[in-house]
C-alpha cells in the first residue's frame, strides 16, 4: 500500500466514438490503468477528462496530487493553455508527471520537452518487444530483461525528444524500427517518465507487465523533499567577501 496520491487524466474521445475502442476499453481508457494501480497497492486513484470544467484539472486536485498521468491523442489542440502552464507548473514544484503513448504530441509534454516531440508511426498490429536497458533503475524493479506486447502500432525513432536523464526501456518491433519507450526526464523538483505503449484499440492496459511499469513509475516519479526553486537576489552572502 502507499499514500501517493495519483490522477489519472484521460482525453476520453475514441472511447465515446470509435467501436473498436469501445469494444476494448468501454469505460475509459483512464479507469482500466486506475484498476491496475490499485492493484498494485495505489489506494488513492482519482480521475479527470478533458470535457470536465478546467479538464478536471482545477487548481485543488492538482494541489492533492502527487503523480498526475496523462493519455490523449485525438483532442491535444482542445487543451487549454491556460490549463497546460497549471500542470506545468505544479511538475515544475515536485508533481510527478507520466506521459502515456501518444501524449507525446500533447501539449504538456511539449512544453516540458521543448522540442518538436516527432516520431514515425505505423498502425499494422505488429509485434513490439520492450527491452529493459537500465535492470537498476526502480522502474524496472520485478521486470524480465524483455516482454512482448503481441500487437501494437509502431513508433520509430528518430524520436524528437531531448535526451534523456535515464533511458530505461527501448522496443524493437516487428518491421524493424527501434523506439526509445521509457524516459526519464528531471524539470525542476519534477520528474517526468515518457512510455510509449497504449495505443487505443490494443489491450495493452490490461497486459501485467504494462500495469507493473506504471506502478513502478509512480512510485518513482512521486514527490521527494528537495529544495524549492525560487528566484532571489542573494544580497547577503554566506560568508564575508573581501
Ligand atoms: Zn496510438
Amino acid at each position: 500500500m502507499t499514500s501517493i496520491r495519483v490522477t489519472v487524466w484521460n482525453e476520453f474521445r475514441h472511447e465515446k466514438q470509435h467501436e473498436r475502442v469501445i469494444a476494448v476499453y468501454p469505460d475509459g481508457i483512464h479507469t482500466v490503468i486506475g484498476d491496475g494501480l490499485k492493484a498494485h497497492g495505489v489506494e488513492s486513484v482519482r480521475y479527470a477528462t478533458l470535457d470536465e470544467p478546467e479538464h478536471g484539472l482545477t487548481a485543488e486536485v492538482l494541489a492533492e496530487t502527487d503523480v498526475l498521468l496523462w493519455w490523449g491523442h485525438m483532442a491535444h489542440g482542445d487543451v487549454q493553455d491556460e490549463i497546460v502552464e497549471r500542470v506545468a507548473a505544479r511538475v515544475l514544484d515536485g508533481m510527478g508527471l507520466i506521459v502515456l503513448h501518444s501524449g507525446h504530441y500533447s501539449k504538456i509534454f511539449k512544453r516540458l520537452m521543448g522540442t518538436s516531440c516527432d516520431l514515425k508511426w505505423r498502425e499494422m498490429g505488429e509485434r513490439e518487444r520492450v527491452w529493459c536497458v537500465n535492470p537498476a533503475h526502480p522502474i524496472a524493479e520485478g521486470l524480465p530483461d524483455y516482454f512482448e506486447i503481441p500487437h501494437h502500432e509502431m513508433y520509430g525513432e528518430p524520436f524528437g525528444i531531448p535526451e534523456p536523464d535515464t533511458l530505461v526501456f527501448v522496443n524493437w518491433f516487428q518491421g524493424g524500427e527501434v523506439f526509445r519507450g521509457g524516459c526519464c526526464f528531471l524539470r525542476g523538483r519534477g520528474k517526468i517518465f515518457y512510455f510509449s505503449p497504449g495505443h487505443e484499440t490494443h489491450p495493452i492496459y490490461f497486459q501485467p507487465e504494462i500495469r507493473q511499469v506504471i506502478a513502478n513509475a509512480v512510485h518513482w516519479a512521486a514527490p521527494t523533499n528537495g529544495p524549492r526553486i525560487f528566484v532571489e537576489n542573494r544580497k547577503e552572502p554566506i560568508e564575508p567577501i573581501s
